[in-house]
């Protein structure tokens, strides 16, 4: 905490609600709370404490990293490492009490080796690739790697799973196509194996909006932090609370002639006299360059950005001089977030940089501070 005049406000009680909100929505399946990528930009310890303070069963991280760091907090729930790593880390994945997923059949010798040396028992969770072409097993060699599992000393197979890749439009057929053949490798899985397995597929979207996925557990990560997975679930999205502001304090004011231009390559030319506020930070910080011209909200209202985003500065149009006269050096501005009536979200800047809301909280740098609201 530097006590720099730009920061993310994290509100663990936003997430605490969200969280809750799933865990009704979804019942009886329980909920996993995927914190990878620092939470989504949220903070990973943050965001698994109030996650698991709101009944999430476990954590989803996709790195070794991401698990250990939980683990050192003192998280003591079982975290779901959600790919593959490197056979030479297994023995630290082992050594940590993450829980492997494993889609090459040629993983479980190793993390049997890995779980000797270790004196432990390895729980396992086999990813299948139903249709998302990114990682998992094929059915046939998802089933012959449970049955693997289960046949060697110091693994065992706990949990199966698959990953939708179009469920932020749920009528895509691709959805059924997926959930279908996810259905079909379940009926071949025999009801002894079955009942030691936690089943999951749904990510957010698929939390949200098909019932029959939910499984045994969901994976819950965009929607957990109030974010909409996209516009294709924006209907169902309404009872959640977005849990990260970017707030700043203007750092500069000054009034500028008529004719003049702002900022890099002097992108913008003012046509009447205006006051400019300047506030700190920039692209550096994850205010991607693209965002300019979009709005900040000051006492509740908009105001533009104007001229191009620069590495650790903006500026932003304050209207005539006398129009804002309220505003001053250490005024605070809300960049993301709500403020008075108003909110601008990540969905807002989302569309004009031409990403996803994942994609804009999670590039929020680590040179923010953070703060607990
Ligand atoms: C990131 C991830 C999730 C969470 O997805 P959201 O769309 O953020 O809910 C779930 N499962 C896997 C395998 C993931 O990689």
């Amino acid at each position: 905490m530097t006590g720099r005049w730009a920061w993310i406000e994290v509100d663990p009680a936003a997430i605490r609600h969200n969280v809750e909100w799933f865990r009704r929505h979804v019942a009886p399946a329980a909920v996993m709370a995927v914190v990878k990528a620092d939470g989504y930009g949220h903070g990973a310890e943050v965001a698994a404490r109030a996650a698991v303070a709101a009944g999430a069963s476990a954590l989803g991280v996709a790195t070794l990293a991401e698990g250990i760091a939980l683990r050192r907090a003192g998280l003591d729930v079982p975290i779901l490492v959600l790919s593959e790593q490197p056979h030479g880390e297994l023995d630290r994945l082992v050594a940590h009490r993450l829980m492997p997923t494993v889609y090459r059949p040629e993983t479980v010798a190793v993390l049997a080796e890995s779980a000797r040396r270790a004196r432990s028992d390895v729980a396992v969770h086999v990813k299948v690739d139903t249709g998302m072409q990114r990682v998992g097993a094929d059915p046939d060699q998802a089933l012959a790697i449970l049955a693997d599992l289960r046949a060697t000393a110091g693994v065992r197979p706990a949990g199966l799973f698959t990953h939708f890749a179009c469920a932020d439009e749920p009528d895509r057929p691709a959805n059924a196509a997926q959930h279908e053949c996810f259905e079909r490798l379940l009926a071949s899985v025999d009801d002894e194996l079955r009942s030691g397995l936690t089943v999951h597929a749904a990510n957010s979207a698929a939390a949200l909006t098909r019932p029959t996925a939910h499984y045994d557990m969901v994976r819950l990560g965009v929607a957990m932090y109030g974010i909409s997975p996209g516009a294709g679930v924006d209907a169902h999205t309404a009872a959640l609370r977005p849990a990260l502001a970017v707030r700043a304090r203007v750092g500069f004011v000054k009034d500028v002639a008529a004719g003049s231009s702002v900022s890099y390559g002097h992108r913008h030319t003012f046509a009447g006299t205006r006051r400019v506020a300047t506030l700190p930070l920039g692209y550096a910080d994850g205010v991607r360059r693209q965002w300019s011209g979009g709005d900040v909200l000051i006492g509740g209202r908009r105001h533009p950005i104007v001229g191009v985003i620069t590495m650790d500065q903006l500026m932003v149009d304050l209207g005539e001089p006398g129009e804002a006269d309220d505003v001053g050096v250490g005024t605070l501005v809300t960049l993301l977030g709500a403020d008075g009536d108003d909110e601008i979200t990540a969905a807002e800047w989302a569309e004009r940089v031409g990403t996803i809301g994942y994609e804009i909280v999670t590039g929020l740098n680590a040179r923010l501070d953070r703060r607990l609201r």
